[in-house]
């Protein structure tokens, strides 16, 4: 890592920051490349706080603009978050823009880090070279962002190409946003290890009455604590059907919604990151049998693994922050990439 500040002042220094329900990441963008870039634990007392951290980090380094991303919606203006639903404290109209600009003193823009996500690897990922791409983050939850035309839609508040609250399962279990049966009640990790937990629950409580494989002992073993999506995915792959067919689901499921947004849209390229997608190998197979019943409307469809990793969030709102910030030469001239 190469700390800026050194020698002639840099063109285009944004920090890019990407605020989680339990981490902070961070990159350091000067000169289009990332200079530094780290973690931290998201502070639990609320949006005051995440802004405390935030300031701190970008006064330890040389940046001429702050982008952040995070997991929910903001005001029709972009300067204040409304439904923050999986980080910790009152993000309801909390103006953490200009908050964090009198802490700072450099121009800070916010951005839903799905679209933040599709941002970079539009620019710079595995979306590259391509204009017309939904994208999809498997993490806790599902999010999901639409570019059409080499632009990510963002729209009033930030909002445009939420597939993960399309409905999968009418009727089924609460979703955080206050619907039921929602793509990401079924599919998301949390709903994963919801439904891991259960199953092993299930054994422990000796209602699997079939003989058990050995990696199904193993996985029983696990009970004590609560499983994470990790689990199931390593229990999957150790063969256990029961963990198969838990993803197998969440895989038609996640195919289904693919092909409706794809119809929808008459797009025919995926772009699919996020913590869970690693295990998206497993699911493929029932992802693309869901697709191919949509061929006759969108065509054969291209699904690619995203390129950049985990700081895509990040790296996603330093763009936003040097195209919105940096590059313009006055306010009112500002490109207007939220535009549709
Ligand atoms: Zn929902």
């Amino acid at each position: 890592m190469v700390a800026t500040g050194i020698g002639p002042r840099p063109a285009g220094s944004a920090l890019g920051v990407d605020i989680g329900g339990t981490n902070i990441k961070w990159v350091h963008r000067a000169d289009a490349a990332v200079v530094a870039r780290g973690t931290l634990p998201t502070p639990a007392a609320g949006p005051a706080q995440v802004a405390v951290a935030i300031a701190e980090v970008a006064a330890a380094r040389t940046v001429e603009a702050i982008g952040v991303a995070l997991p929910g919606h903001l005001s029709p203006e972009l300067r204040a978050t409304t439904t923050i639903p999986n980080i910790d404290g009152d993000w309801q109209g909390f103006p953490l823009a200009d908050t964090l600009e009198r802490a700072t003193a450099k121009p800070v823009l916010l951005m839903n880090d799905a679209r933040a996500f599709a941002s970079a690897e539009l620019a710079l990922g595995s979306a590259r070279g391509h204009s017309d791409v939904v994208f999809m983050t498997m993490g806790t939850g599902i999010g999901g962002a639409i570019a059409l035309g080499g632009t990510v839609l963002r729209g009033p508040g930030d909002r445009i190409g939420e597939i993960g609250h399309m409905t999968a399962a009418p009727g089924g279990d609460r979703c955080g946003c206050g619907a039921r049966g929602c793509l990401e009640t079924v599919a998301g990790g949390r709903a994963l290890a919801t439904a891991w937990s259960r199953a092993l629950a299930s054994r422990g409580n000796g209602n699997g009455n079939r003989s058990r494989s050995r990696n199904e002992d193993r996985s029983t073993a696990n009970q004590g604590r609560s499983a994470t999506p990790e689990d199931l995915v390593e229990a999957a792959r150790s063969g256990d059907t029961t963990a198969r067919k838990i993803l197998d689901s969440a895989a038609l499921a996640v195919g289904t919604a693919l092909g409706s947004v794809l119809a929808q849209l008459g797009l025919s390229t995926v772009v699919v990151g996020g913590g869970v997608a690693p295990a998206f190998d497993l699911m493929r197979p029932a992802v693309e049998s869901a697709l191919r019943d949509r061929r006759r409307l969108i065509g054969p469809v291209t699904l690619l693994a995203a390129a950049l990793g985990p700081y895509a969030g990040a790296m996603g709102a330093a763009l936003n922050a040097t195209a919105q910030t940096l590059a313009a030469p006055s306010p009112s001239a500002l490109p207007r990439l939220s535009a549709i």
